[in-house]
């Protein structure tokens, strides 16, 4: 299992597609979408899981997302590179919104801008880099960035991830504490301390159930995609995933 970070960092460069699905109606496109962006929406940065813990697909929780929208560019509506793959509340923020607005501001592209360059985590929202950034303000302001839920989903895993990783650490150790005293005892001294090393275990293995909510693929979500490209991660997000089970000393559910 490798876990998401406790709060995914913006990409720092753009994140350029790698999957090339062969010619098709848009929704062909959606496994591609999936693993190009590492099942983030690229305009929020949640992840698939945040939504929705036991894995996204089938939920409508993500969708294909078109830059140039169908109702305004018919001819791109199958054109994969005018395809995304976005959060619905991020999706339905925006709507058609234009890709320019009357005033010359352009919504930016993830595919071609680096979101740290122009955004911002600030107490778990995502905020407007530097002030008079026109073209970001515009993207803030169409997929609607600061919405509070996405706030809070960003708050919530920042809070679990490191809490859960001590929990089960601490009821690991607790376990083997327990375990080495019952040698030096005996009669029910020593079956107490057995019962509650057992306990510690199952402590350790709720936590550990609890931070496969934030694993960065779900077996229920690694679909194949057409390209067959897929079961690679984007570099971005690759180099920020840690601490597997294993990492943790914990070998996986005793029963
Ligand atoms: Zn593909
Ligand atoms: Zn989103």
């Amino acid at each position: 299992m490798r876990l998401l970070p406790a709060l995914t960092a913006l990409p720092t460069a753009p994140l350029a597609p790698r999957h090339q699905p062969r010619a098709a109606a848009y929704a062909h496109y959606r496994q591609c979408l999936r693993w190009d962006f590492g099942f983030h929406c690229v305009f929020c940065l949640l992840h698939e899981r945040d939504f929705m813990p036991t894995g996204g697909e089938g939920f409508a929780v993500f969708w294909i997302k078109h830059r140039e929208p169908q109702s305004r560019q018919a001819a791109l509506k199958n054109a994969y590179d005018n395809c995304l793959w976005a959060c619905r509340l991020c999706n339905h923020a925006r709507g058609a919104t234009a890709v320019k607005d009357g005033a010359g501001r352009r919504l930016l592209d993830p595919r071609t801008d680096a979101w740290a360059a122009r955004f911002e985590i600030q107490g778990h929202s995502l905020e407007v880099k530097a002030a008079g950034d026109g073209d970001a303000e515009y993207t803030h302001l169409a997929y609607d960035l600061a919405d509070a839920r996405k706030t809070t989903m960003r708050r919530r895993r920042a809070t679990r991830v490191p809490l859960l990783i001590r929990a089960v650490r601490q009821h690991l150790a607790d376990e083997a504490a327990l375990l080495e005293r019952a040698k030096s005892v005996r009669g029910v001294k020593q079956r107490a301390c057995v019962l509650e090393a057992e306990n510690a275990r199952r402590l350790a293995d709720f936590a550990l159930s609890d931070l496969q909510d934030c694993a960065a693929v779900l077996p229920a979500d690694a679909v194949p995609c057409s390209c067959r490209r897929h079961g690679a991660l984007p570099a971005w997000l690759d180099t920020q995933l840690r601490d597997d089970a294993a990492a943790l000393g914990h070998t996986g559910p005793s029963a």
